[in-house]
C-alpha cells in the first residue's frame, strides 16, 4: 500500500541544508502494525508527514496504492488525505467545546457529509473504541485514556486506509498505555485496520508486529527489506 523508494529530504536553515531522510526504502502492506521508533530528530515526524501526504517536497518516489499521489493537483491530493489517513496526536487534541458525538463526527461533516446522517457511523466508530455510553460528554469530563479513546474513534470514522498515531501514549500513565495499546492491537487484528505508530516507548512497541527503527535519517531496521 505504502511504498518508498531512494527518498532523500532536506531541509534549508539560514545558508545550511541538513539532510533528515537518507534514502529511505519502506513498504508498507495493507493490515500491518508498525512503531517507529528512534531518537528526537531522527526524522520520524519528518516521514509521517511525507507518508500522511503532508509534505512532498521530497526527492526520490513514493506510491500509494501504486499511484503518485504527490502528482496530483492540490485538491485531489488533500481529498487524499482526507479520505485516507487518520490522525491520532499525543495530546488527543479534541475540540474542548464540543461534545464526543461532534468530535467523531468532524471528519465526516469536514468531508461533506450532513450532520444528521453521521449518526450510525459515529456511534460505530465510539463502539469499537468502548466508549459510547459517552456521547454526549465534554472531554474534560473525560479521563485521558477515554480522551485518547475519542481520538482514535475520529481517525476510525471516515474508514481511513491507514491511522497515523505520533506517541499516542506519551501523554498516558503505564497502565492506561497498555489499554490504549491494547485497544490499536485489537483494532489492528479485528477491524484489519493498517496503524503506523510512532513512539519512543518500548513497553507500547511491544505490542505492534513489526519495528522500524530510525537514525540520524536512515532506517536502519525493518524497511523496506522486511519480510512480511
Ligand atoms: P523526530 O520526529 O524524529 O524528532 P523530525 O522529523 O521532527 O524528527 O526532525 C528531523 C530533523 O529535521 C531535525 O534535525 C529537525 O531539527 C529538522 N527539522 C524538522 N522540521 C524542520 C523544519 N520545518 N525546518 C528545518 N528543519 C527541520
Ligand atoms: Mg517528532
Amino acid at each position: 500500500m505504502i511504498k518508498l523508494e531512494h527518498v532523500n529530504k532536506y531541509y534549508s536553515l539560514d545558508q545550511e541544508k541538513i539532510h533528515v531522510l537518507k534514502d529511505i526504502n519502506l513498504n508498507i502492506q495493507e493490515h500491518e502494525f508498525v512503531a517507529i521508533m528512534g531518537p528526537s530528530g531522527s526524522g520520524k515526524s519528518t516521514l509521517m508527514n511525507t507518508i500522511s501526504f503532508l509534505d512532498g517536497n521530497f526527492e526520490g518516489s513514493y506510491l500509494f496504492k501504486n499511484e503518485d499521489a504527490y502528482h496530483y493537483n492540490d485538491n485531489k491530493l488533500s481529498r487524499i488525505r482526507n479520505q485516507s489517513v487518520g490522525f491520532v496526536f499525543q495530546s488527543f487534541q479534541l475540540i474542548e467545546n464540543n461534545t464526543v458525538f461532534e468530535n467523531v463526527a468532524l471528519p465526516l461533516l469536514y468531508g461533506g457529509m450532513k450532520y444528521r446522517n453521521t449518526k450510525e457511523l459515529v456511534m460505530n466508530a465510539l463502539e469499537k473504541v468502548g466508549i459510547p455510553d459517552k456521547y454526549n460528554k465534554l472531554p474534560k469530563q473525560l479521563s485521558g485514556g477515554q480522551q485518547q479513546r475519542v481520538a482514535i474513534a475520529r481517525a476510525l470514522v471516515g474508514n481511513p486506509s491507514f491511522i497515523i498515531a505520533d506517541e499516542p501514549t506519551g501523554a498516558l500513565d503505564t497502565h492506561t498505555s497498555a489499554d490504549i495499546m491494547e485497544l490499536f492491537q485489537q483494532l489492528n487484528d479485528k477491524e484489519k485496520v493498517t496503524i503506523l505508530m510512532v513512539t519512543h516507548d518500548s513497553e507500547a512497541a511491544q505490542y505492534c508486529k513489526r519495528v522500524i527503527t530510525v537514525r540520524d535519517g536512515e532506517i536502519i531496521e525493518g524497511g523496506a527489506d522486511y519480510a512480511v
